[in-house]
């Protein structure tokens, strides 16, 4: 299961069946027959070729994934194929030499299909492999993060997960488990051989991580171990490899807190590596330059609009109080006074429970974009494993979890103190609720994800691009008020002007920290005063932006260009424009980079004048 919260790092992959991948590939392969049958006709050599071409692709995808998992076995655990459980790389100078190697050799078979003769859904495909092959060369080139970033060596996630899946039973998980221990050893002595120079921060988080981990093997595995049938003898075997990898931890942990760091590399990334990161991470029509200055006038664009509401609803709520000469200051205070409208700890699940089918009725009625009837929304209390992240997230199954659910996971306050459940339910108060029900469910990341798997593609699933699937979630958000979601009420769209202005001052964090030395004094100012943050959510806002890159950048980015395109689209097609139909048609190209739907949609539509 892959779960997508509201505020944490939205690692996500859609719900996608290695069962539904091989079908459709064998689909195409039949399809291809009976067209070849009937081929004298000459009117239809054109179309035969693509189809060869595309077929030609299919299997070059298929043998691409293949070679992918076996260079990359953790990341195929991780995706549900399990063919390579028991394998540990050991991250060291020969598997990254085996790394580029299998990227440089990809780069060229790309090569031979030329982009003009494939489906829309290859091309955007081949240029997503083309893109990930790049990464990969880049990162082991230039970013070598493999040396100043000593968090990027835990063991521990992946050894959780083979205890925990459900995908086989226990005995063979274990064996893997065990198989896999032999090289913990060796990774960790690997791991100390390429660090250099590292920062402080990430230092500090390996050692966290790591030690927080260790209890995978001194505790986890033990009490598993327990419940399986090996022999004696062979537990011992098992117990034995366990403590040697504990102890492997344990020492990289101290090794790191001994290490004779007098240079530490500083964790900004600078101008010219976070330019090229952001290119190959968000592929943007835009540059990482370009999208910090739109979002910096986005920014002002936000407090006007804040300022203009404040003035309006002041005599409703604060009556026989002075307006502060500060507009920041008159805002805050509107946005406290309207957060005291919120539900109460008991009844927050059942309240989002209760808005997914009137979203789904106001689409409906104002005709925004269809919404399939037969795959409705799973809504449940959050698994035990989730608890204490309080809010909603949709669960996928990854893309060989053939008969998954999707899920919306709502958290319960129960168990919470009073204050803490107090502040938690302002923040997320009557309004908000219904924006993030939007931006979770429908017709956000849960839409999507319908439309996504209508146009399957493991590729996709795999490499799928963050900033269309945040940015169409925080699009939705603006395009539902713009249609009179929430009855047009001040207060509502005071409160989305808030939320929105969260993801446009992530943007603009995440730019002045790694390319213009923003102070921690600067960042919090930005996110306090500037945009009406909780100090504990500023707080751990720092700390994200001081151990990640350009990550913070795809919400923002990914909506403006979704925005800006449509509008776009708006002139271009005057009365002809349709909002549904420009919905439908750019969901259904999959999770692609917004630059590449966009110059897609236009061909068609140049070639259809
Ligand atoms: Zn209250
Ligand atoms: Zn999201």
């Amino acid at each position: 299961m892959v779960s997508k919260e509201f505020n944490g790092a939205h690692c996500f992959l859609p719900l996608r069946s290695y069962n539904q991948y091989m079908k459709n590939s064998f689909l195409h392969f039949f399809i291809l027959i009976v067209i070849c049958s009937c081929s004298d006709n000459s009117s239809s050599v054109s179309e035969n070729t693509r189809t060869n071409r595309d077929s030609g692709f299919e299997s070059y995808k298929e043998n691409f994934v293949e070679e992918l998992w076996k260079i990359y076995p953790g990341w195929a655990s991780s995706q549900g194929y399990h063919k390579y459980d028991s394998v540990l790389v050991i991250p060291d100078e020969a598997s990254r030499q085996k790394e580029l190697s299998f990227a440089k050799a990809n780069l060229d078979s790309l090569k031979v299909y030329d982009l003009n003769s494939l489906s829309d859904n290859n091309k955007t495909d081949h240029r997503m492999i083309e893109n990930q092959l790049n990464s990969i060369i880049w990162s082991i080139n230039e970013l070598r993060s493999f040396e100043w970033n000593p968090s990027e060596y835990n063991v521990s996630g992946a050894f959780a997960e083979l205890l925990n899946g459900n995908y086989d039973s226990l005995d063979v998980r274990l064996r893997s488990f065990y198989l896999k221990m032999a090289n913990v050893p060796a990774y960790y002595e690997a791991a100390k051989k390429n660090i250099k120079n590292p920062t402080v921060e990430h230092t500090q988080l390996a050692m966290e991580q790591n030690l927080g981990g260790v209890s995978v093997f001194e505790k986890d595995f033990h009490d598993v171990l327990n419940k399986t049938r090996f022999g004696e003898h062979e537990k011992q075997a098992m117990e034995a490899t366990a403590k040697a990898s504990a102890d492997a931890i344990r020492d990289f942990a101290k090794w790191l807190k001994e290490l004779d760091n007098k240079t530490p590399r500083s964790f900004r990334l600078g101008k010219d590596l976070y330019a090229k990161k952001f290119e190959i991470d968000i592929q943007s029509g835009y540059t990482a330059e370009q999208i910090y200055q739109k979002a910096l006038k986005h920014k002002a664009y936000l407090h006007r609009k804040m300022y203009g509401l404040t003035e309006k609803l002041w005599h409703k709520y604060l009556s026989g109080t002075h307006i502060p000469e500060d507009s920041l200051q008159a805002i805050r205070l509107m946005i406290d006074k309207i957060s005291e409208k919120h539900v109460e700890a008991d009844s927050f699940q059942s309240a989002i429970s209760k808005q997914i089918p009137m979203l789904v009725e106001f689409i409906k009625q104002k005709d925004l974009i269809y919404i399939d009837p037969s795959k409705p929304l799973v809504v449940r209390k959050e698994p035990d494993y989730m608890a204490g992240v309080a809010g909603a997230s949709i669960s996928a199954p990854g893309p060989y979890d053939k008969n998954g659910n999707t899920y919306y996971n709502v958290g319960s306050l129960s168990g919470w103190d009073k204050a803490k459940a107090e502040s938690y339910l302002r923040e997320y108060n009557h309004y908000i609720l219904q924006i993030l029900n939007i931006h979770e469910a429908i017709p956000g990341h849960y839409t999507q994800l319908v439309y996504s798997n209508q146009s399957p593609s493991l590729i996709k699933s795999l490499f799928g691009n963050n900033a269309m699937i945040e940015g169409w979630a925080v699009y939705t958000e603006r395009m539902m008020l713009e249609n009179g979601y929430g009855n047009n009420e001040d207060e509502m769209w005071l409160m989305y002007y808030k939320w929105n202005m969260r993801s446009t001052c992530n943007t603009i964090l995440d730019y002045s920290v790694h390319t213009k030395d923003m102070t921690k004094g600067e960042a919090m100012h930005l996110l306090v005063d500037e945009a009406f943050q909780q100090k504990t959510e500023a707080e751990n806002k720092w700390r994200r932006v001081s151990v990640t890159q350009v990550q913070l950048c795809c919400y923002y980015t990914g909506y403006t260009e979704i925005y800006d395109f449509r509008e776009e689209l708006k002139k271009q097609m005057g009365d002809n424009f349709n909002l549904k139909k420009f919905h439908e048609k750019f969901l259904s190209y999959g999770s692609a980079p917004v630059k590449y739907i966009r110059e897609l949609m236009l061909a068609e539509m140049n070639s259809t004048k």
